[in-house]
């Protein structure tokens, strides 16, 4: 199948390089020309723009930083709406806002286009290695169309429900992360600081009513768990910014509905404490050394 993918970071690199080994040509853009040279020397197609990249293809793959990108890369007057073919499929696999998701579906609909919101969970290593979720908010039709597509890149394909649900599922999910990785800082600092051997808190907890992903898979608590980032110095893993980033999707749509989100908005307040700490950069569990004395 001949595919346009528009955005090709690091995450949109390392997905482009599995459709290439599955057999597609693909027709790339990105505003930066290094990665377009490196997957270009994989047999891929270069174009000069992204309305350029989409009136050649047969489906259309966007995985872009956030909702003001997305809107540039669809609706500018190069963009991908100026260019599509109708009946094309599109498939928009970045971590932005619901009612982004919806605007560009009207926008494409109108074309008599179908778009998809797919974000994703699992990070560079799920990319690398094929092996993503993919919270997919579209069509039962488009659905169809796209899961096979999207199977050669992940290995869990939801379909959560119309357009937009996608990105609503993934930042629900996220803001939940979030918290509950906040709420595992505190238990493990909590306990350190009234005597207790760490390590002998998170076993309790992981097999009592406390256990949860954070405190058994990535215990924020330095070497309690040895593959968590936690025990390397919060190195690699889930960066705070995106943390922060997801929150504030979160936090922004629950304004919109007008539902409470208390719990949510103290985290994304934290992490943003710590983003202007300098920290933005470190694995979001580093979230613990709030709680933490310095040395
Ligand atoms: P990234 O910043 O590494 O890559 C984004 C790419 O988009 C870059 O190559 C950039 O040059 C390109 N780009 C920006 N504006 C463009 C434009 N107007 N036209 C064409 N290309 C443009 O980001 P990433 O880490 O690959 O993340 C992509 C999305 O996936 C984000 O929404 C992020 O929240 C989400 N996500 C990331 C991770 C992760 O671990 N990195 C995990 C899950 C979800």
């Amino acid at each position: 199948m001949k595919i346009a993918f528009i955005g090709l970071g690091n995450m949109g690199a390392p997905m482009a390089r599995n459709l290439i080994n599955a057999g597609h040509s693909l027709v790339l853009f990105d505003l930066n020309q290094s990665v377009l040279g490196e997957l270009g020397q994989l047999g891929a197609e270069v174009a000069a723009s992204p309305r350029q990249a989409a009136q050649q293809a047969e489906l259309v793959i966007t995985m872009l930083p956030a909702a003001a990108h997305v809107r540039a890369v669809f609706q500018q007057e190069e963009g991908v709406l100026a260019g599509i073919r109708a009946g094309t499929p599109v498939v928009d696999c970045s971590t932005i806002d619901p009612q982004t998701a919806r605007d560009i579906h009207a926008a494409a609909a109108k074309q008599g286009v179908d778009f998809a919101d797919a974000p994703v969970s699992g990070g560079t290593g799920g990319a690398q290695a094929g092996t993503l979720t993919f919270m997919v908010g579209a069509s039962p039709a488009l659905f169809a169309t796209l899961q096979p597509v999207l199977a050669q890149m992940g290995k869990n394909i939801v379909h959560c429900g119309e357009v937009g649900t996608g990105q609503v599922a993934k930042i629900c999910n996220n803001m939940l992360l979030g918290i509950s990785m906040i709420a595992v800082s505190e238990a493990m600092a909590l306990g350190n600081a009234l005597g207790i051997d760490t390590q002998v808190l998170a076993g309790v907890i992981n097999s009592s009513t406390g256990r949860c992903w954070s405190s058994e898979t990535y215990n924020p608590w330095p070497g309690i768990v040895a593959t968590a980032p936690a025990s390397r110095g919060y190195t690699g893993g889930f960066g705070a910014q995106l943390m922060l980033k997801d929150l504030g999707l979160a936090t922004e749509a629950a304004r919109q509905a007008k539902q409470p989100v208390m719990m949510g908005a103290l985290a994304q307040q934290l992490y943003q404490a710590m983003n202007l700490r300098g920290d933005g950069g470190l694995d979001f569990s580093a979230i613990v050394q709030g709680y933490q004395a310095a040395e």
